[in-house]
């Protein structure tokens, strides 16, 4: 074996940040606040402050491999905390402020964070935590008025250091960076450790063409919260190349996203598929059209986003969805939908079917499906279980116990994600393994029939789970909320899935409800709708 002659650059996050230092400080960087203003600084600005936070860091005590946790929005602090803590060595952890308490006390426990930086509106939350974690020191951004006893202030702590003295630290790309904890469906949350190498290579490839495109010409504007998988990598890429960034804060209704959208002229941005129902419906009541000109792309992805939103968004707004699939494990981006060569003068339809795919694995990534008699043909019919391997993808999860039954003997992790795969490579989830529902022996999507329901003009959300049933095993049950003003019945529902799905797909019952209970991350609670469904059936 004779090795190459090439210098063994490492891939950190603090590289990112010197590129960024080196090349655009005079882009911007936008964060609404809380009170709704708009913060506006410079990357000149952002660098300077994430090195005073590094300083900061280390003047506090952390040590190379310490754990530091953020209870923060998106905005300019928690942006200086990506870049901050991994230049400090540290290990950044965004806890999901959306998780219910007793697992935010467990993951803080599991990870063992030292210090916390909170956001002041947050505070509240942080008293129901503060008697049951054991953070040495809890420092307050955005503070408008004094911290209470006890806290640091964010600000304060940065004044007192001296930007020049700061160094760009030399060390290993295997090092952990930054970490998130799973929502924990099933189980406890378990925790996934990102190397600086695997951000950095998952930073290259949202730059793709090949897969979002993502350009120093964006302006680009993560919906989707730094607290849940660092905001699927865009506040990294957006430093690694430049772009524009506009952060909402804690403000995510309908309205004032797009108020941001039109105002920052927002070329680019992400979330999970409800953000953009809300928006879509907004949009088509709105009486005056809103300037969404500059907007390229959405890029949706989380849960699946229904094929009725992508054409309504296309179709009527001329905005363009690129839906892309990914998990906590996958540091986030696995696979992403766009139109293969092959299909550019197929009709619409046909179009439309195969973008709202969860698309083809990123270079890097390399995805297949396994049933109970192995790998299964990639025919777009065979489903099987969803196993990846590459170079953002997780080995195991941090100090846990539950390992084996998620990555195979040959180095694959198992995703839980039950899928179909085509023959040019495009991945189609139809559930997760617990949520698909079995019928005599056959299985039924419940994505795909949620997907169809929600292309009735009269349904805004549908969620369809398993209820038991004693002749065929389980059965689908359709949960929907209608649209305001809108009605159906159940037959006028099943006659419309009818035109696409065999009979014995068709749900059984159908309850109307007035909201889907949501995940943490904005995706449908189907463990709370079985419950119920379970409970009233005792009853
Ligand atoms: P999380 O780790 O919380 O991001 O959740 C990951 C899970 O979300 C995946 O295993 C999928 O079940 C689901 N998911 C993510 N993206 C999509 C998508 N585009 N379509 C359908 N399900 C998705």
């Amino acid at each position: 074996m004779v090795d190459g002659l090439i210098m063994d650059y490492q891939l950190t996050v603090p590289s990112l940040m010197r590129r960024a230092e080196q090349l655009y400080g005079s882009r911007e960087v936008v964060s609404r606040l809380p009170d709704k203003s708009l913060h506006r600084y410079r990357m000149a600005d952002f660098v300077r402050r994430s090195k005073q936070l590094t300083l900061a860091l280390r003047r506090l005590g952390i040590r190379s491999g310490d754990r530091v946790a953020t209870l923060a929005w998106n905005h300019y602090g928690h942006l200086e905390a990506y870049f901050g803590v991994p230049s400090a060595e540290a290990v950044l952890h965004t806890i999901n402020l959306r998780l219910p308490v007793d697992d935010i006390v467990y993951i803080a426990d599991h990870a063992e964070d030292r210090i916390l930086l909170i956001d002041e509106v947050l505070l509240p939350l942080f008293q129901q935590i503060r008697s049951r974690t054991h953070f040495e020191h809890v420092v307050v951004m955005q503070a408008t008025k004094p911290v209470p006893d006890g806290m640091l202030d964010y600000e304060e702590l940065l004044a007192a250091e001296d930007p020049a003295a700061f160094a760009y630290p030399e060390f290993g790309e295997r090092t952990a960076a930054a970490m998130s904890y799973t929502s924990g469906t099933t189980g406890r949350p378990k925790g996934v450790l990102y190397s600086h190498r695997a951000i950095v290579l998952h930073s290259l490839g949202i730059g793709l063409a090949e897969s979002v495109a993502l350009s120093g010409h964006d302006v680009a504007m993560p919906v989707v919260p730094m607290f849940h998988v660092n905001a699927w990598g865009l506040p990294f890429a957006c430093v690694m190349i430049g772009a524009k960034l506009v952060l909402p804060g804690p403000h995510l209704d309908p309205q004032s996203l797009i108020d941001l959208l039109v105002r920052e002229r927002v070329t680019f941005t992400a979330g999970v598929p409800t953000i953009w129902l809300g928006i879509l419906q907004a949009l088509d009541k709105a009486a005056e059209r809103p300037d969404l000109s500059a907007l390229h792309t959405m890029l949706v992805g989380g849960a699946a986003a229904p094929p009725a939103m992508i054409a309504g968004f296309e179709q009527r707004h001329g905005l363009r969805v690129v839906h892309a699939w990914g998990m906590t494990e996958t540091t986030p981006l696995g696979t992403v939908s766009n139109l293969p060569l092959e299909l550019e003068g197929a009709s619409p339809e046909e179009q439309l079917r195969s973008r709202s795919r969860q698309g083809i694995p990123m270079p890097l990534v390399e995805v297949r499906a396994r049933g109970e008699n192995g790998s299964v043909p990639w025919d777009g019919k065979t489903p099987g279980e969803l196993e990846l391997r590459g170079a953002w993808v997780a080995s195991s999860y941090y100090r846990s116990d539950e390992q084996a039954d998620r990555f195979t003997e040959d180095g694959w992790f198992r995703t839980g994600d039950i899928v179909t795969i085509d023959p040019t490579g495009s991945v189609q989830i139809q559930d997760r393994i617990k949520d698909v529902i079995k019928s005599g022996g056959e299985w039924i999507s419940s994505v795909l029939l949620e997907n169809a329901l929600m292309a009735h003009p009269a349904v805004a959300e549908a969620a369809v789970i398993a209820v038991p049933d004693p002749k065929w095993q389980e059965r689908p049950l359709a949960c929907v909320v209608l649209r305001e003003g809108q009605s159906a019945t159940p037959d006028e529902l099943r006659e419309f899935l009818a035109r696409d799905f065999p009979k014995w797909w068709l749900p059984d019952a159908f309850a109307f409800l007035d909201q889907i209970p949501k995940t943490s991350a904005g995706k449908f609670l189907k463990s709370a709708l079985r419950k119920q469904f379970a409970t009233e059936k005792e009853l």
